[in-house]
């Protein structure tokens, strides 16, 4: 297949996610209905055959990405994931991200900072992950930790947080004009969903590993999170790196949408494989030759 940039929304989809999930000042956290499929016409059936074709896609753009940086291109993307536990940024990581060639992406998850990224500013280990040319780099959580359980559990004081909204902002501007696109993606999931995904690692020996005593902490939190969330869309949400809001509670939902997301950002590229830097006829004669 060779992918081109044509307009190549599949019908399922009534609006395209990269504006009907976009953050719009004003939108509130609190009316967020998990549940919802926004702009999704099909149903979870539709789902696997669609996220095949649609994966197949993905995987040819990010190859032209890669192609491209080969002869000198130095754009890169980058996936940004946040989300409460169990929104499920690992399946997006899985299932949206894994489809394509691993040689292409830079994977990175931000866990809670060891004692050398505390000693230095909290951006010092997010520059250190960020994607080469004509990578796509996903983060697993990202620096916005540093204004979401930073914030909710003033790990540093309201002064500190609160200044890094706008060191973000600028942090973001300068990624954007040195070539790298931004999606963000906020991943939001009920409380009722996520209980029962939580159970569901609690009754699973194979789940074990992603459960965290400490997530219930997080969850009873829930209302200081909502404003955290809130401050951060409504302070970071800037026309050259915005959030997309995606309801989680159906997976099959999130990771079509961000699948999609993702795909419209490597079209905005128009992304053209790179032509020969060699003579294709006589190269062919010579191997003929050979
Ligand atoms: P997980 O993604 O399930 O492995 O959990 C990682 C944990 O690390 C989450 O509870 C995050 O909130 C926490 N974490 C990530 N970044 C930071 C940070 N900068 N400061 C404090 N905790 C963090
Ligand atoms: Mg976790």
């Amino acid at each position: 297949m060779s992918p081109d940039n044509t307009s190549d929304l599949p019908e399922l989809w009534s609006h395209v996610p990269h504006t009907h999930l976009r953050y719009r000042a004003g939108d509130k956290v609190a009316d967020i209905d998990a549940e919802a499929t926004p702009g999704f016409t099909g149903s979870k059936s539709d789902a696997p055959a669609l996220m095949a074709e649609r994966n197949e896609r993905f995987a040819g753009l990010q190859e032209m990405l890669y192609a491209n940086s080969r002869s000198g291109d130095h754009r890169s993307v980058l996936l940004v994931l946040q989300g409460m536990d169990t929104a499920g940024k690992g399946g997006i990581v899985k299932h949206v991200v894994g489809a394509s060639n691993p040689q292409g992406i830079q994977y990175k998850s931000f866990g809670k900072p060891t004692p050398e990224e505390l000693s230095h500013h909290y951006l010092w280990r997010i520059n250190k992950a960020l994607p080469a040319a004509g990578h796509i780099g996903v983060f697993d959580r990202s620096h916005y930790e540093d204004v979401l359980i930073v914030r909710v559990h003033n790990l540093v004081a309201p002064n500190v947080w609160g200044a890094r909204y706008d060191e973000i902002n600028a942090f973001e501007q300068d990624l954007v004009d040195a070539g790298t696109t931004i999606v963000k993606v906020a991943m939001f999931v009920s409380l009722a969903e996520q209980k029962k995904r939580l159970a569901e690692r609690l009754d699973r020996p194979d789940k074990y590993w992603k459960y965290n005593p400490a997530d219930i902490d997080e969850r009873l939190k829930w209302p200081r999170y909502q404003e955290a969330y809130q401050a951060m869309l409504d302070k970071t949400s800037t026309a050259y790196a915005p959030w997309y809001i995606v309801p989680c509670n159906r997976k099959w939902y999130s990771r079509l949408a961000v699948l999609e997301l993702m795909i419209e950002a490597l079209k905005s590229l128009d992304l053209k494989w790179p032509p020969a830097n060699f003579d294709v006829d006589a190269e062919k004669k010579r191997l003929a030759q050979a």
